[in-house]
């Protein structure tokens, strides 16, 4: 064991909310020992700061912005994955993992399909489907309602290190009731965070689906927990 893996991550490049650069959390994660990270950035609709004007082209090039700054900065050290975080709105948000930029491309339409046929489409495409926080409460009452979409996901995000504890045994209680898989993430926005959650893995896995579909028999590979940050490293 050992091989720890993040599976939700925001770049300031891309996502309004962020304050760490890309740079900023591989210099993070490579410091803490992880072997991969998601970049998953706020899709369209959510909090990124794209321009929703310009062509489709320029909008993915933006959006993929973070994630290609952060395999720069990652060299052979650290394996970057290409994600984002797609959003129903309202606070309903999901990962999106397993794509790469030719397929956001591909579909200049998919902002249009209704969020089934979008994970129908993700999935079938070879793509996975994660419901992140679907618990979460925070910021009420911007957040006035859960949504959960059981048949269309292929799993949840079972421990969110950014969220309350009692938020993610909700969320656990769910993906038990329905048999799906879970998953951990920090929903780092930060850089250096209280704590995280992820994957701690038997290898290296340099496909992120097939380390998520192994992943997935493994529930107790999926942590939340504290990390010691080297003092030299806080200011990123
Ligand atoms: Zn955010
Ligand atoms: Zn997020």
């Amino acid at each position: 064991m050992g091989y720890k893996y993040e599976l939700h991550v925001h770049t300031s490049e891309v996502s309004r909310c962020a304050e760490c650069s890309a740079a900023g959390q591989v210099e993070v994660y490579r410091s803490l020992g992880y072997t991969g990270i998601c970049i998953t950035d706020h899709f369209f609709g959510g909090s990124n700061n794209i321009p929703p004007d310009i062509p489709w082209e320029e909008k993915i090039r933006r959006l993929v912005s973070g994630y290609e700054h952060a395999v720069q900065a990652a060299g052979a050290d650290l394996d970057v994955f290409l994600g984002w975080e797609y959003t129903l709105g309202g606070g309903s948000d999901f990962l999106i993992l397993g794509l790469d930029t030719d397929w956001l491309l591909r579909y200049p339409d998919q902002l249009k399909w209704k969020p089934a046929e979008y994970f129908t489409k993700v999935r079938e495409d070879g793509g996975f489907v994660i419901h992140a926080h679907p618990f979460r409460r925070y910021p009420y009452p911007w957040i006035d309602t859960i949504k959960l979409m059981p048949w269309h996901i292929d799993g949840v995000e079972g421990y969110n290190a950014s969220n309350e504890d009692d938020e993610n045994d909700m969320a656990l209680q769910y993906a038990a009731h329905y048999h799906l898989p879970i998953y951990g993430g920090s929903d780092n926005h930060e850089g250096w965070v209280n704590r995280y959650a992820g994957i701690e893995a038997d290898r290296r896995y340099e496909n992120i689906t097939d380390l998520l579909r192994t992943a997935a028999s493994h529930p107790e590979w999926i942590f939340c927990r504290s990390e010691t940050c080297p003092s030299e490293m806080k200011e990123i």
